[in-house]
């Protein structure tokens, strides 16, 4: 897992970026339901009025207004307001000195806006009570109650101010009535009050002829401006995030795969059979596809679901709504969903990067080996190998997605469910007057959004893992070291000749029981001939193998020109073995292109001459466009010998000191093969010629024979001392040659 964060090391930068641009996208998200609801509760039902004291007011209302308040409320209400011209208008003041006003004259204004707003029978109660006065100075009205319908109301407060003026009402009195009105205001919930309260500055200001409607359409439209530059602001990070997030997301994958290859380049035999191709493939494709998808998720989403939750949570709890209970409810019922799926689905998880890696072994054999597949009528058998794999690979996807689809499905249910459970509880309190609409509608939003980044946050701990899982196999392939480097310091010749010295070499394979060379000793010279024979698996190729350090032996030595070829530089060591596999490999291009793989600096003219020499020029010339022929991938298109012969050329193009040939005659017919040896011996004479043959005829003229059984020198020396003295070696020329023959060769050879 942290493999994951540890490839975006590189990428801080963006990263940072991200997380800003994630804050700003965050931000605007959770400030649309703000507007909303003061669309809702201010600009609709309040009118557009946030504060409740009116802007402007006439001289009536001014001195009405102050029936209620006490001295000290007196005092800040006439500090609010400058007289102009017979009305009093509201001193400049900041929304925070507003905010502590509306607090402190809430209760007075909306005793005098009932006042003011009486019903009939609650007069009709009032005037009973306070028989001794109430002249007749009142102004009856008709105004449309909450609900909407026509109700006449009686203003009161004219008659009230007379009378206080004039010293009929004594403040026992105006107590009282307070308290009365107080009473029927009790059951009044803070919210509902404010509204009142709004509702007189309406009226004071529409009194005071301020185009009370046309501030509501100002209001209107100016949060519903600001919300749209809001979007435009989120849309404008989204598309920033994303655009980011993909970035990076593409870079890691990038950087994964060529650092997976870099490495696999360098890789000896021994990492190759570790990892075995197809897994190497699996992890340079779809496990990197996989990190790189969720890092780009990991980017957009899970770095986002904080940020949100966050945002998310101030705004709650700003909100003073009080049903954060709702929200946590919410949280616990998703994580136990999440966690129950994840128990079942996470066994699976893991398991299917393996059967990708092994449908992918499947299909590679078949594929590659569909000749040999065909020959023995194994199609069926094959198939169904195949469709097994991949019937497992199936099922495994099958299961996990099945159990993937019950998320959405039942998170779609919580959260409908929580809106369901949010509307209710607010439906209550929206009637209790301690909530307003708009309030409720953005607490729906804001828990939504806080459950959903928790429901982001779990869904991504299950790919996670499973991301993981593949980071880590990207970084098994990344951190494995080739067990075979260049020395730090190395070693250089003083003269380069060539001279391949075995020295009581033994080599035993990694993880094998026994020695597949034991005790190897000679020395192949520059200018001459070192034939290597033996049966099949008697370790002729793992011989060849060790001069260029495929493997590094496990006992004794090697040397190239006296110099152990473990303290040489790899690419030097490499660069004097001219080294032709047993298995000719050639790569997709033209046949010059695969005669110059070596050295891409020859001429044309050193093409010729090697491709002379491999006895390849014959069927070079008689292709229509000679050496610039199409070669296809793997050398398709070629037959056997011929991809012998140019593999011959490529190693003699390259002009080595050292010639290896593994078994490569062995596809040539007798006469080819042994004009092939003859330019060799007379063109390639100063270099060392290590031959690796199975016929006898091949390596008649050798300058000495190495004869290898299982493994063990039996016999080393020209071809008549070996067949005087050698039982292996008689054995082998016996089985080849008659008896004749046998004889001539004796003196014919050396
Ligand atoms: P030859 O080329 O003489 O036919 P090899 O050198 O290819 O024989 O093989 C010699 C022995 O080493 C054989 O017994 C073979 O099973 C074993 N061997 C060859 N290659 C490997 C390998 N990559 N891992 C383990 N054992 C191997
Ligand atoms: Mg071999």
């Amino acid at each position: 897992m942290r493999y994951i964060f540890s490839n975006l090391k590189h990428y801080w930068r963006s990263v940072l970026l991200l997380a800003v641009l994630l804050i700003v996208q965050g931000f605007c998200e959770m400030s649309m339901p703000q507007y909303t609801q003061n669309i809702i509760d201010i600009g609709i039902q309040n009118r557009g009025i946030e504060h409740i004291l009116p802007s402007k007011i006439t001289a009536d209302e001014y001195a009405e207004a102050q029936i209620f308040m006490d001295d000290a409320q007196k005092r800040e209400w006439q500090d609010s307001y400058s007289e102009k011209s017979g009305e009093y208008v509201r001193d400049d003041l900041d929304k925070e000195e507003l905010e502590k006003l509306d607090q402190d004259l809430m209760t007075p204004l909306v005793l005098t806006y009932q006042l003011g707003h009486m019903t009939e029978e609650e007069f009709r109660g009032m005037v009973k009570d306070q028989a001794d006065g109430a002249g007749p100075d009142v102004r009856v009205f008709e105004a449309e109650d909450e609900s909407g319908k026509k109700a006449t109301y009686v203003d009161v407060r004219p008659a009230i101010r007379q009378m206080i003026e004039a010293g009929q009402l004594q403040e026992g009195q105006i107590a009282g009535m307070k308290q009365q009105i107080e009473e029927t205001l009790s059951k009044t919930g803070e919210q509902t009050m404010k509204a009142m309260a709004i509702r007189y500055a309406a009226d004071a200001e529409k009194a005071a002829g301020v185009d009370v409607s046309g501030l509501q359409k100002r209001y209107l439209w100016v949060s519903g401006g600001k919300m749209m530059w809001m979007a435009l602001l989120m849309a404008a990070a989204a598309i920033a995030v994303s655009f980011v997030a993909s970035r990076v997301g593409a870079g890691v994958g990038r950087d994964l795969r060529y650092r997976v290859f870099r490495n696999v380049v360098g890789y000896s035999s021994a990492e190759m059979e570790k990892f075995q191709t197809s897994s190497l493939i699996t992890r340079a494709t779809n496990d990197v596809q996989q990190v790189q998808m969720v890092t780009t998720m990991l980017l957009r989403m899970v770095m986002y679901a904080p940020v949100l939750a966050v945002w998310g949570i101030v705004k709650v709890y700003q909100s003073h709504a009080n049903m954060s209970w709702v929200i946590a409810l919410g949280i616990a019922v998703i994580v136990g969903i999440i966690l129950t799926l994840v128990v079942l689905a996470m066994p699976k998880f893991k398991s299917m990067q393996k059967l990708v890696d092994r449908l992918n072994l499947v299909s590679r054999e078949i594929l590659t080996g569909l000749m040999v597949v065909r020959a023995f009528g194994r199609e069926k058998t094959e198939e169904e190998r195949f469709d097994d794999a991949n019937r497992d690979l199936m099922r495994t996807q099958l299961f996990t997605n099945r159990v993937m689809t019950f998320m959405m499905p039942s998170m779609m249910f919580v959260m409908s469910g929580l809106g369901v459970l949010i509307t209710w509880v607010a439906a209550h309190r929206v009637d209790a007057g301690t909530l307003q609409v708009g309030a409720m509608t953005s607490f729906i939003t804001y828990s939504m959004v806080i459950i959903s980044s928790f429901m982001i946050l779990t869904a991504m701990s299950i790919m996670l893992p499973r991301a993981g899982v593949a980071a880590e196999r990207i970084n098994e392939v990344i951190s494995t070291e080739t067990s075979i480097e260049s020395p730090a310091q190395p070693e250089r010749a003083g003269a380069k000749k060539g001279v391949v010295r075995f020295e009581n070499v033994g080599f035993r394979y990694p993880g094998a029981e026994m020695d597949a060379l034991k005790g190897i000793t000679f020395t192949a010279e520059p200018g001459k001939t070192t034939a290597v024979i033996g049966s099949t698996g008697s370790g002729k190729s793992t011989l060849v193998n060790l001069i260029p350090r495929f493997y590094d032996v496990t006992e004794g030595s090697i040397t190239v020109d006296g110099v152990d070829i473990r303290s040489m530089d790899l690419h030097e060591l490499r660069d004097e073995i001219g080294f032709v596999p047993q298995k000719g490999t050639l790569f997709s291009g033209t046949i010059a292109s695969n005669i110059r793989f070596g050295r891409p600096e020859a001429s044309d003219e050193e093409v010729r001459r090697a491709a002379g020499i491999a006895q390849a020029d014959d069927f070079i010339e008689e292709k229509e466009e000679g050496y610039d022929s199409y070669i296809s991938q793997g050398g398709g298109n070629v037959s056997g010998g011929q991809k012998q012969r140019l593999s011959i050329a490529r190693a003699i193009a390259k002009n080595p000191k050292i010639l290896v040939f593994d078994d490569s005659f062995s596809a040539l017919d007798m006469k080819t093969d042994a004009k092939l040896r003859e330019e060799l011996s007379e063109q390639e004479k100063d270099a060392a010629k290590i031959i690796v043959a199975q016929r006898v005829s091949t390596i008649l003229n050798a300058d000495q024979i190495l004869v290898l059984d299982e493994g063990r020198m039996a016999g080393l020396g020209t071809h008549r001392e070996l067949l005087d003295h050698c039982e292996v070696y008689r054995e082998i020329a016996a089985s080849q040659l008659s008896e004749k023959e046998l004889e001539e060769t004796r003196h014919a050879g050396r």
